[in-house]
Parts: C-alpha cells; structure tokens; sequence
C-alpha cells in the first residue's frame, strides 16, 4: 500500500460502508474517532469497505466523502479502498487455506434455515444462530470435486481447530469516553460465533477478514467503533493471532440513539447528514451537539 502518513503513536481510522450516505450515527462515531485521534496528536485516517458486491453502491464513496467533509472532519494520507487490496486479501485466505483452517460451504441461506428448523436447538452464537458446520464434513476430494465443477461456495473457518491451533487470546478494551475509567484485559472468546465466513459466494473477502487485515496495513493502533461489534473483536483477535498482526486496542462506543430511542444508524427513520445539509443546519452547531451527545432539536426528519 502507498501511504504518506508519518508515523504516528497512535492511528485510529474511520471505515464507513458506501451502502448509503452518512447518517447521524456515523456522523458522531467518526467525531469521537477524530477526537480521540486529534486530542491525542494521532493519525486520522478514512478507509471504505467497498467490498460487499451487494450492497456498495461507488455513487456512495463520493457522498461519503462529502458528508465528512461538511461536518468538519479530515484525514491523513490516502483514502484506502478495500477493493484495491484484493490480492492481499486472496493471500491471506491462501495462507490460512495452507493452515488446513479453511473448507469450502456450498450451503445458501435457505440450506442454513432449514437445518436450523431441522435441530431442536440450533446452536446460537452473540449474531444469532450459528452455522451448522454441515460442510466441515465434507472430505477435501468432494470440496475440490465441487469447486471444479464450478458450485459456488463461501470459505469458512474450523474455529475449533483454529481457538486450538493459537491458544488463549486477549486484547484490550479502553474506555469510552477515552479517557474516562479503566482499561481491561479480555478473553477471547470467538468460539462461540462459530465457522465465520471469511470469503463470500458474492465477496472476495469477508468484513472479519478484511477489516482485521486493513487495520494491521493501515497502521492503526486504536479501533473506536460501535458496541454493535463488540463480540467481532473476538474473532478479529483470532485473525490477527492467526496472520501474525499485531493487536490495536479497541474503544467500543454504545450507538447513539434519537429521542425514540431506537438507534441511529441503519434505521430507515434516521436522518442522513445529506438531508440536514439541505436543510441549511450549520455543520459546525451540528458537529458540537454530536460531540456533547445531544439530539438537535427543531430539524424535520429527512428521508434516509
Ligand atoms: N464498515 C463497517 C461498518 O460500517 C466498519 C466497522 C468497523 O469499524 O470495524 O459498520
């Protein structure tokens, strides 16, 4: 990767989606991110996971940047695309495939749903019921018979085999707001999440893959993100056990939710930076409320 970035002791980033614009949820997750960054004299940096065929739209990229833009918040270097790293991404799998830790699913979703209705109890992880492990049992001759014959399939990892392979893993969680309490050492517990995909029927690398290996590229030293990933940071340890990457410490902020209290972000109800832009709200009276978490008041709902 070619970056112009000094080093810094200490790099957080910022990594939206471009599965829409901005809402305010990402607007105040990215303030407390360069807050942290600036307050501390760190590194700022933007990176777009723009690898999700389905749901990225390239239109949204230039928004992004945009909505950021207005609301006062700058980077360091590049912005990364993680559809430019693809190859690093196909090298980490290879790596991981010569491990013997990955093995090809050919189930879709609807396969999934009914071996789940099929057991009494599916197993349930922190995301929800977790896959079945139907085709861990598949023999590496009928796995490559398929792949030749074209099936399309997702990689997933063995997470017993891999938990097994590099022992008990912690990391640590900083307080949020930075600053404000303790820090504490976790176990890693990503067993109970399963046989993760790490690369997609429909994407060459998974968000667990890419992301852990972005970060570990990017130099970042301090992950703020939502608690909504908490129990992903679990498997983003094992990754980078795996990979041999380096573990930044991570700050998981709670989501910021609007006076109905249902959460900001990902709600089609919640307002998008754009629609307040147009509007003609001043971005740095938003900005401030953002930070002293306070809901502005007297803006109309705009379509998100
Ligand atoms: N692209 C992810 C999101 O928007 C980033 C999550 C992360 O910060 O690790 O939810």
């Amino acid at each position: 990767m070619t970056q112009s970035v000094a080093p810094h002791h200490m790099v957080i980033r910022f990594a939206p989606s471009p599965t829409g614009r901005l809402h305010m949820g990402h607007g105040w997750s990215a303030l407390m991110a360069w807050d942290m960054a600036r307050g501390a004299g760190g590194a700022f940096r933007l990176r777009i996971e723009d690898i999700d065929g389905t749901r990225s739209r390239p239109e949204h990229v230039a928004g992004i940047i945009e909505d950021l833009q207005w609301l006062g918040v700058d980077w360091d270097g590049e912005i990364v695309l993680q559809s430019a790293r693809l190859a690093q991404y196909d090298a980490a799998l290879e790596r991981l495939r010569e491990m013997g830790l990955l093995y090809p699913c050919f189930c879709t979703r609807a396969d999934i749903q009914a071996q789940w209705t099929a057991s009494a109890s599916a197993p349930h992880g922190p995301e929800g019921a977790i896959y079945p492990g139907t085709c861990r049992h598949l023999s590496g001759a009928e796995g490559a018979r398929r792949i030749a014959a074209g099936d399309t399939h997702a990689w997933r990892i063995n997470m017993a085999e891999a938990v097994a392979r590099v022992g008990p893993l912690h990391w640590t969680a900083l307080p949020f707001p930075p600053g404000d309490g303790t820090e504490r050492k976790i176990a890693a517990d990503p067993l109970p999440a399963g046989d993760v995909v790490l690369a997609r029927k429909d994407a060459p690398a998974s968000y667990h893959l890419s992301c852990t290996l972005d970060d570990a590229a990017m130099g970042v030293t301090h992950v703020l993100r939502g608690e909504d990933l908490f129990a992903t940071t679990h498997i983003h340890r094992l990754i980078q056990a795996l990979l041999d990457l380096p573990t930044p410490a991570y700050v998981h902020h709670p989501l910021l939710v609007g006076m109905d209290g249902k959460r900001l972000a990902k709600r089609s109800g919640s307002i998008a930076l754009a629609d307040l832009r147009a509007q003609g709200v001043d971005p740095a009276a938003l900005a401030a409320d953002l930070r002293a978490a306070r809901f502005p008041v007297g803006i109309s709902l705009g379509q998100a």
